[in-house]
């Protein structure tokens, strides 16, 4: 696998693991600590941070563990479990952490598999199967079998994040399963240790030998006496995961287990929650790759209608196995993607009037036409059923790819909501049998009303597993409203003869309701089970049988007596600290909500855990996972540090902690959460409140204030440039720069210049010219533009005179001698003070152009976009929230301007590229949080034969002054390395446009290539 190394390994000597644990915890935890760290070469983490970052799941729950292990191989995985068992410690398998349930917190000792233990072990292209270890994400295994037309099919919607292991744990199961089934249904054999510490060969029962085969021939003769008990209460329904699988000799699912009516004991792993074994090895089968997907939406004049005409479209179009999905998209969710400009567009073109309701239905398979016929028949079947014109035809992939899109953004929306009341998965995944689909989400939406709070209901209609999730407030009276509601609900699974757990599986949350699904007599079944296979209760113990109650508030994230300690934040978080109305989802005014640290903690709260940011596909969130692979360094390790601190969790020193500092260290604030976190967690911003709350208690070092104070002392500094620059020639003065200020000495630092765009000819329009222009523009030379690369600011300048506007560089009303500054480094450094200081000067100075609507332009991104975004939060009211309206990038405001015929006598200008020059484009980061890199390549396509091409990448590393910083330079470069660099390489002719100014000095050091900003390319052009 092409997978980044991780840079940091938590190693320490094992009397010191020993030591350090021992004195915050106890002693078997010391003794734990030390022999891991003595015996294995995996990671040990038992700091009260670690084990309160491994503390939750995407559930509602919270249980420390003793410690966390990151193996590094499998076997050590081994070693682990014999000295768990020496010490008599649980142990808590875990993957991607997503699970819903609870099932990845217990106070064991938590082995995390995901990091190292993720190798492809053997793939059997023509015998359809693949084996892999347990720690491996689905999407990258699909990566790895897409050259070979095949993929693994069980499609859950956590793909990037949700490991095999994981997944086999939980029974998982895809939008899909009505074409391919569960995961019990794609399993074909797996390897686990129980835990005497024997590794078993868990396969065809019938071809098994030794342990395995005992333990199966146990578990058949238990299973035999329950034969007629499993009958008369086992859920006939393909979604059913709770409990074990203990029909597997008499299958009472929709669809059989194996396709040959043979018993697979790797079976009875699935499902079983880390309860079982600890997997070693999982072998699955493959499917082939559909070559073509169409889709069909039909729209319903009411959501009861479309309930009830799930299971006719099933029976009528679903018989050949074409029918791939059903998902539904309910009013909700159409009125949100409605109201989002980037999707309303899609949506429209989903919708016949106003429907209350949609399915998509897709087909897949190797032949198209013969697909497009099944869209035919749909149409048919719904005039058939009193809808004829009702189905919107999707026969191509680009609609059909946006439309998913909307129904994932749709539900990030939802999970969005602001105030402590939070959709809360507890009933999410109940399946019932099609036929009484209807009726079951009618009385249940009936059931929410009594309880006064509401759910928006969406996905797997095909297979009668509709997700909702009602609005509680788990700090007050949620916990026992979730029961009431629970208890509403299972009567109604009951009634319908459906499943109580239909793909999220048991965990806490559902534990107890294993007994009342199955019954006594098979849960004493189960329990048997599980002693057969763990006879020393080691494997997550009170989980599947002996649990405790869903609602037993003292196992929760928010137990009773949760308090956050009093803060007052730098910046206005008070759009957080509201309170909202279940029933309306309204909120209550900015500041109301009750926060005691005005709303930093609950805006850190409104992460839920659900692990959204492990991700590798394109995108930006989170540079500093990808390339560590740690949970700590991870958006939602670090979200989770800070509200243990915020609530006292971590000891009394709050926000400044140690413990936080560790966690937001690799913290390149690139903003990619804030585009990418589901949840609007925006942690870029969260580390300034950090930064400044750490540094007014521990002090600035000098690093700090060399950067912060750039922009105060450049106009000094460049009178001496040819001094300064020297250090970029001396090995000396270099290796002096970083044992003084910790520079990287490897790092040439930007070249000052002592002729600079602010002391050049004064250039532009004077104040009283612009504000009389018809064209006018104000442009915002920055500190790093101005004074290191002076010849962007000339660039811009003559492309917008070129287009015919009137430019003002933007200057002091007074002239002081010093220039405008957004205050970006000082936020960098957590000057918060210094940095509103500044934001108060750009705010006069720019007053009287954003009172008559002007376009300011900035060129740097994360200068330019600090106007939109730090600086409305720094409590300077209403001017600073007209400037943010007002501030545009260079190339936003071009292709604004383009696209209302505005540039015609540029484009007149602009000389045509060479024949066939690859241009390759790389988008700062803040380019990206803020949507503002297509106008990049929009404005780039203004050349005639210019075919700019997007490099998939994340954040280029350098951040800031992040990369020119000794201790983060490893990873500064690795972060370059992920992507961005290697892409470089590979175009050796292309031109490279970046707009970030530490992005063009990464791509210089990294690929020793120059890249320019895209003024610089239009202005050569002209
Ligand atoms: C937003 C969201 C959407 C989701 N969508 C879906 C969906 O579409 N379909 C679906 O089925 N689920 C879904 N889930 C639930 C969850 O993502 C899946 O169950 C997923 O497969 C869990 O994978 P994971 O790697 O995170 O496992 P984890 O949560 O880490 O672990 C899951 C279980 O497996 C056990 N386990 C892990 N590794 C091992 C091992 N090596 N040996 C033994 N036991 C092990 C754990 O102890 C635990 O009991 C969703 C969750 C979220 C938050
Ligand atoms: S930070 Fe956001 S994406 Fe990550 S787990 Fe939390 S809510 Fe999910
Ligand atoms: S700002 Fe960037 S590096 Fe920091 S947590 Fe968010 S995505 Fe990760």
């Amino acid at each position: 696998m092409n997978a980044p190394l991780p840079v940091q390994v938590t190693r320490e000597t094992a009397a010191s693991a020993y030591e350090r644990v021992a004195t915050t915890s106890n002693e078997v935890a010391g003794r734990l600590a030390q022999r891991l760290a003595a015996e294995t070469r995996g990671e040990v983490l038992f700091s009260p941070a670690d084990c309160g970052r491994y503390a939750t799941d995407a559930s509602i729950y919270q249980v420390t563990p003793v410690g966390v292990f990151v193996p590094r191989s499998t076997e050590d995985v081994r070693i682990a479990l014999d000295i768990c068992r020496d010490l008599k410690v649980p142990i808590v398998p875990r993957g991607g952490g997503t699970s819903q349930c609870g099932q990845t917190v217990g106070a064991g000792l938590v082995i995390d598999f995901s990091k190292h233990v993720r190798n492809v072990l053997d793939t059997d292209s023509a015998g359809r199967s693949v084996t892999v270890e347990p720690g491996i994400v689905l999407d990258h295994l699909n990566a790895h079998l897409k050259p070979l037309g095949l993929w693994y099919p069980v499609d859950v919607s956590t793909a990037a994040q949700a490991t095999l292991g994981g997944m086999a744990g939980n029974n998982s199961c895809g939008s899909r399963s009505i074409a391919y089934g569960n995961m019990v249904h794609n399993v074909l054999g797996a390897e686990a240790w129980t835990t005497d510490g024997a590794l078993h060969h868990f396969r065809r029962f019938d071809e098994s030998t030794g342990a395995a085969r005992m333990l199966g021939e146990r578990v058949r003769q238990l299973a035999m006496t329950l034969t007629p008990e499993i009958e008369k209460r086992w859920p006939k329904v393909l979604r059913r995961v709770g409990g074990y699988n203990l029909d597997v000799f008499h299958n009472q699912n929709e669809r059989p287990y194996t396709t040959d009516g043979s018993v697979n004991l790797a079976h009875l792993l699935v499902g079983s929650e880390g309860t079982l074994g600890l997997t070693r090895s999982l072998t699955l089968r493959l499917a082939e790759l559909p070559r073509a997907k169409v889709l069909g939406v039909v729209n319903f004049p009411t959501f009861y209608k479309a309930m009830d005409s799930a299971q006719h479209i099933v029976k009528g179009v679903g018989s050949d196995g074409t029918l791939t999905a059903v998902e539904l998209v309910d009013r909700t969710m159409i009125e949100l993607a409605l109201q989002n400009p980037a999707f309303a567009p899609t949506v429209r073109a989903a919708l016949i009037g106003k429907p209350d309701a949609l399915l998509l239905v897709e087909f897949a398979g190797a032949d198209k036409p013969m697909l497009l016929n099944k869209l035919k028949q749909l149409q048919e079947l719904m005039g058939d059923l009193g809808l004829p014109g009702s189905v919107i035809l999707m026969p191509d992939d680009v609609p059909q790819k946006a439309l998913w899109e909307v129904r994932k953004a749709g539900l990030n929306i939802m999970m969005s909501l602001k105030g402590d009341g939070k959709p809360v998965s507890f009933i999410e995944d109940c399946a019932v049998p099609l036929e009484h689909l209807a009726e079951y989400t009618d009385a249940l939406t009936q059931v929410f009303r009594k309880h006064g709070t509401r759910g928006t209901w969406y996905a797997h209609a095909s297979v009668g597993t509709l997700h909702v999730r009602p609005i509680l407030d788990m700090r007050t009276d949620g916990a026992p409203r979730m029961r009431h509601i629970a208890e509403e609900a299972s009567a109604l699974v009951r009634k319908y003869k459906g499943a109580y757990s239909g793909e999220h599986g048991d965990g806490l949350c559902r534990g107890e309701w294993i007994q009342w699904q199955f019954g006594p007599r098979i849960n004493d079944g189960f329990r048997e089970m599980k002693r057969l296979f763990d006879p020393l209760n080691l494997l997550c113990p009170q989980r599947m049988v002996d649990t405790p109650r869903m609602d037993d508030t003292r196992l929760m994230r928010f137990p009773p007596g949760y308090r956050v300690i009093p803060l007052k934040t730098a910046l206005d978080w008070t759009p957080w600290d509201v309170q909202n109305d279940p029933a309306t989802e309204k909120t209550t005014a900015p500041g109301t909500g009750g926060d005691p640290a005005q709303g930093f903690a609950k805006a850190v709260e409104m992460c839920n855990n659900n692990g959204h940011c492990r991700k590798f596909d394109a995108g930006t969130m989170c540079p500093s996972y990808r390339v560590t692979r740690d949970e700590q360094h991870l958006t939602r390790g670090r979200a989770n540090t800070l509200r243990l601190a915020l609530s006292g969790q971590l000891g009394p020193d709050g926000l400044a902690s140690e413990a936080v500092r560790d966690a937001l260290d690799l913290c390149v604030s690139c903003k990619g959460c804030k585009r990418d976190c589901p949840t609007g967690v925006d942690m870029a911003r969260m580390k300034i409140e950090f930064l400044q709350a750490d540094r007014k208690k521990n002090g600035w070092s000098l690093k700090d204030k060399l950067v912060a104070r750039l922009p105060e002392y450049a106009p000094l500094a460049s009178r001496f440039a040819g001094l300064l620059n020297l250090r970029n020639r001396s090995a000396l003065l270099a290796l002096l720069g970083e044992r003084l200020f910790g520079f990287a000495r490897q790092r040439p630092l930007p070249q000052w210049r002592s002729r600079h765009f602010f002391n050049g000819t004064p250039q532009g329009a004077t104040r009283e010219q612009v504000l009389a222009s018809a064209r006018p523009v104000v442009l915002f030379v920055d500190t790093f533009n101005g004074f290191f690369e002076s010849a962007n600011a000339q660039a811009a300048l003559q492309v917008l005179q070129a287009a015919g506007y009137t430019v003002h560089i933007a200057a002091k009303e007074k002239p002081d001698g010093k220039h405008l500054c957004c205050g970006r480094t000082y936020l960098a450094s957590g000057m918060v003070d210094d940095a509103k200081a500044k934001a108060g000067e750009l705010l006069q100075a720019f007053q009287p152009f954003v009172e008559r609507g002007m376009p300011i332009v900035g060129l740097e991104p994360s200068c330019l976009l600090t106007l939109r975004d730090e600086m409305t939060v720094m409590g300077l009211g209403a001017p600073a929230q007209a400037l943010a309206r007002q501030a545009v990038l260079f190339e936003e405001f071009l292709a604004r301007e383009a696209a209302a015929g505005r540039l015609e006598q540029l484009k007149a200008r602009l000389k045509p590229l060479t024949k066939d020059q690859p241009l390759l484009v790389h988008g700062h980061c803040h380019q990206k949080a803020f949507d503002a890199v297509s106008p990049v390549l929009e404005v780039l396509k203004l050349i005639p034969g210019a075919q700019p091409r997007l490099i998939e990448s994340s954040c280029c590393g350098m951040a800031g002054s992040f990369g020119y910083e000794a201790k983060h330079h490893a990873v500064s470069m690795q972060m370059a390395e992920l992507s961005l660099l290697p892409a470089i390489r590979n175009a050796p002719d292309a031109l490279v446009v970046a707009d970030g100014t530490s992005c063009r000095h990464q791509i210089a050091d990294g690929a020793q290539r120059v890249a320019v900003h895209a003024a610089v390319l239009l202005a050569r052009q002209l």
